[in-house]
């Protein structure tokens, strides 16, 4: 099994969709974050935003770490700080799949082009901001030749922020076309490599199949699911230290690998490394726990002989079979 780590590295002003400028002090944590990495010979995919790509001292910092060989550096399009700005600024129109496809598309081909111009490289490598991907902007992605996208966040259900619903995603990697973001297929042109999220029991299809129906019926329905997660049933992990600590996160790792799976996907964003930014990490004791929770789980991958790879790396990685049948594993 290879493990892929993936930053949303982008501005602090979470959750706030206007255009105005934004400022960038999370990014000062990202060298320390780094020097760890380093020290376990671990090679992050840094997904970058506008400001992030377009600022001097990013641009300054990430170059180096990017041409040392230490990191990929890869497209994390928020709409609402990218040019051009023609869109209303509100929550619908924060999600790219929600602009007329023109409009995605000159999006995208801004900030690639800023990737490109301020690194000296070509990102293939795409991660959509709020999660909000679509078969349009996977088109968009193909026509500027990107190779992989981890905007899938199998079981969870944007429907109410006006995004996609990803409730019934596939969780481990797979070749798809642009024409149907989930829809296995050996030709695709491009990978998709979702954000890792599962069930501690039972594999992920008959879990994901009994959640999704629990979470349908009003009636006792969180505390029936919260009595079957406490039963471990039901147990639902997020591969992300911002939502599971270290020992949820190893079990949740250790059982992948028995299933064989092929790849990993552990995934954060920037901001999450100053307190006071994101819901997960609102203080300083938050913050040593967030950084405690990511050295315990380079510990056990070091352990484990888990190789790191970043994102496009994994197209050099053989698929099994079992993960590219049905729309559902
Ligand atoms: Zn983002």
């Amino acid at each position: 099994m290879k493990m892929i780590i993936t930053i949303d590295t982008e501005e602090d002003n979470w959750g706030d969709f206007s255009a105005r400028t934004p400022s960038l002090e999370n990014l000062r944590y990202i060298p320390e974050l780094q020097e760890l990495f380093d020290e376990f010979k671990v090679l992050p995919t840094y997904l970058l935003s506008y400001p992030v790509a377009t600022d001097e001292k990013c641009i300054a910092m990430l170059r180096e770490i990017h041409h040392t060989g230490r990191c990929e550096i890869g497209t994390h399009c928020h709409p609402w700080n990218t040019p051009p700005f023609q869109e209303t600024s509100n929550p619908k129109d924060s999600m790219l799949c929600n602009l007329p496809s023109d409009l995605q598309f000159k999006k995208l081909s801004y900030l690639h082009e800023a990737i490109k111009n301020n690194y000296n490289m070509e990102p293939i490598s795409f991660r959509a901001g709020r999660w909000g991907f679509s078969n349009e902007v996977a088109s968009c992605l193909e026509q500027l030749h990107y190779k992989v996208d981890t905007s899938v966040q199998p079981t969870v259900d944007w429907g109410k922020q006006y995004g996609p619903d990803y409730s019934i995603a596939p969780t481990y990697p797979y070749y798809f076309k642009p024409e149907n973001i989930f829809h296995k297929t050996w030709n695709g042109p491009l990978l998709e490599v979702p954000a890792t999220i599962g069930f501690l029991r039972g594999g992920y299809r008959l879990p994901n199949a009994l959640f999704n129906l629990l979470k349908r019926y009003p009636f006792n329905r969180l505390h029936l699911i919260g009595l079957l997660e406490k039963l471990q049933v039901l147990k639902k992990v997020l591969l992300s230290p911002e939502h599971t600590d270290a020992p949820s996160m190893i079990s949740f790792a250790s059982v992948l690998i028995k299933r064989n799976v092929p790849v990993i996907n552990l995934w954060f964003h920037s901001t999450s490394l100053k307190p006071g930014l994101t819901p997960f990490v609102k203080t300083e004791v938050d913050r040593k726990e967030f950084i405690k929770r990511i050295k315990a789980f380079l510990i056990f991958t070091k352990e484990r002989d888990i190789e790191s790879i970043t994102l496009n790396d994994a197209l050099k990685v053989p698929l099994p079979p079992w993960t590219m049948r049905g729309t559902l594993r």
